[in-house]
């Protein structure tokens, strides 16, 4: 206890540390709060430390001063940053889906710095619309009569429910009634848009006279939810949107369908199946359908609604689109993503999440074989190999379907791999990787090629201690 007592004594005082030259300096590159705070919590640190009866706490001036420098470092660093992802998954929802393209990151730009048209009309020199920017180029490039965007797909199917069946009944199938990440539940967002929820089938088969024997005085629409991110297989069956049109039409009900992802190009020439495109979607008749700007479409996040002129009217005027509005930043990206797409092949060379997704693994073996090179040249304290495995597209686009690709795989002969995934974290510019087979593999697909050097240089440091 004694012992304890004097080494405590020896902590220095704030305002010694901060007339260290090193501190300082380090002053004139951050607030003053965010420096006493730094020293504040390096010495707060130190004395737990002590009392903790840790030995070997160094009270070296120099140590503190190092400490306390990391700490404004780490202070002074922005908490949403960018990472390098490694993992193969292209629309991974926790490292922020969809990359924009650089015409998307321009607009952005562009719009932010200056005041805009957002809300403006040049030709009348009146208030106009935000919702005018997009409308016409959705319109165009899917083949819909109107269109609408707001801030997420989930907000998109509350705003529909909400204008089209509030107080009506709306029959699902139950093979439909799905969990999306982030807790978008077709069964709540129901409740809470006033819909009343019919269920009908059974979870794996759903006929189409399930449909049609549930239809009532009461019944509003029809709805079809996109089951996304999972798959029923084996003994099952549901109604096509072609026939739910049928039905809905002969008696007079809209058809609504929640698509989720929406690709706006024929995914199947490029080897991925089941995931149905916008505009062909949009041939069946169906009267109202949606979905994220940011997962298969590769732009921001948004929710985007197409369909007939009179709905989308009414969905302007319900106060929820208020409320569910998309801010002048997203529209920027939107708009430029969506001009891409006049031009299918512009798209596909210009939209990142496009070009990774159409990358085949025959297409990405130089690129592997890059990043193999320059971590093969004299490796300390690892190995690696250059192999294949499987990415995903990710943000509960296409479940099933894992797409070959290739990695470099790295095995550590000093550090765990465990660890050396952690102190990938915590790098300037964090690696998020994932460890298989006791290996870490780096998915060259999601990678970008000038990052490379970074990933060699990181690896080597890490793998080196
Ligand atoms: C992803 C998804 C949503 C939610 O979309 P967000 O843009 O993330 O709000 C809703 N429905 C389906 C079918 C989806 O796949």
């Amino acid at each position: 206890m004694s012992v304890n007592t004097a080494y405590l004594r020896k902590i220095p005082k704030i305002d010694e540390v901060l007339k260290q030259p090193s501190i300082e300096e380090a002053g004139r590159n951050c607030s003053h709060s965010i420096l006493v705070e730094s020293i504040r919590e390096t010495l707060d640190g130190l004395r737990q430390r002590i009392l903790g009866g840790y030995e070997s706490v160094s009270l070296e001036m120099a140590d503190i001063c190092k400490e306390v420098q990391a700490l404004i470092t780490k202070k002074n660093t922005m908490h949403l940053r960018p990472v390098i992802n490694a993992t193969g998954i292209i629309l991974h929802t926790n490292l922020g889906r969809a990359k924009l393209s650089d015409r998307a990151v321009e607009a952005i730009k562009s719009v932010a710095q200056d005041y805009n048209t957002l809300e403006y009309n040049l030709e009348k020199g009146a208030r106009g619309s935000r919702y005018d920017h997009v409308e016409d180029l959705i319109a165009k490039i899917t083949g819909a009569e109107d269109a609408i965007a707001v801030n997420n797909n989930a907000a998109a199917v509350m705003l529909i429910l909400s204008t089209m069946a509030k107080g009506k009944e709306v029959i699902v199938s139950r093979g439909e009634l799905v969990e999306i990440g982030g807790a978008f539940r077709v069964p709540d967002i129901m409740a809470q848009s006033g819909g009343i929820l019919v269920e009908v089938g059974t979870t794996n088969k759903t006929h189409y006279s399930d449909y049609v024997n549930n239809i009532t005085e009461q019944t509003g629409a029809l709805l079809k939810v996109h089951t996304s991110n999972f798959k029923i297989m084996g003994f099952s069956e549901e109604v096509t949107l072609e026939e739910m049109v049928e039905i809905g039409h002969a008696k007079g009900l809209p058809v609504i369908y929640d698509l989720g992802s929406g690709a706006m190009v024929r995914l199947e020439n490029y080897g991925i199946q089941d995931e149905p495109n916008v505009i062909d979607t949009m041939k069946t008749g169906v009267d109202i359908l949606s979905f994220s700007g940011d997962k298969l479409l590769g732009g921001p996040q948004a929710g985007i609604i197409i369909g007939k002129r009179e709905w989308i009217e009414k969905m302007k005027k319900n106060p929820l689109t208020r409320a569910f509005r998309i801010d002048k930043l997203t529209l920027a990206a939107l708009e430029a993503t969506l001009r891409d797409y006049l031009d299918p092949e512009v798209a596909i060379k210009s939209i990142p999440t496009l070009q990774m997704m159409c990358a085949t693994k025959e297409d990405l073996l130089p690129k592997g074989q890059k990043l193999f090179d320059l971590l093969n040249k004299d490796p300390q304290g690892y190995t690696v190999e250059l192999t294949e495995d499987f990415g995903q597209i990710g943000g509960g686009s296409v479940p099933t379907q894992m797409i070959p690709s290739i990695v470099v795989a790295l095995k550590t002969t000093n550090i765990s791999l465990d660890k050396l995934e952690e102190e990938l974290r915590k790098v300037s510019l964090p690696i998020i990787a994932r460890i298989s087979k006791e290996r870490m593999l780096f998915d060259v697909r999601t990678i970008e090629e000038h990052h490379f050097d970074y990933i060699n240089e990181t690896l080597r440091q890490l793998c080196a201690k």
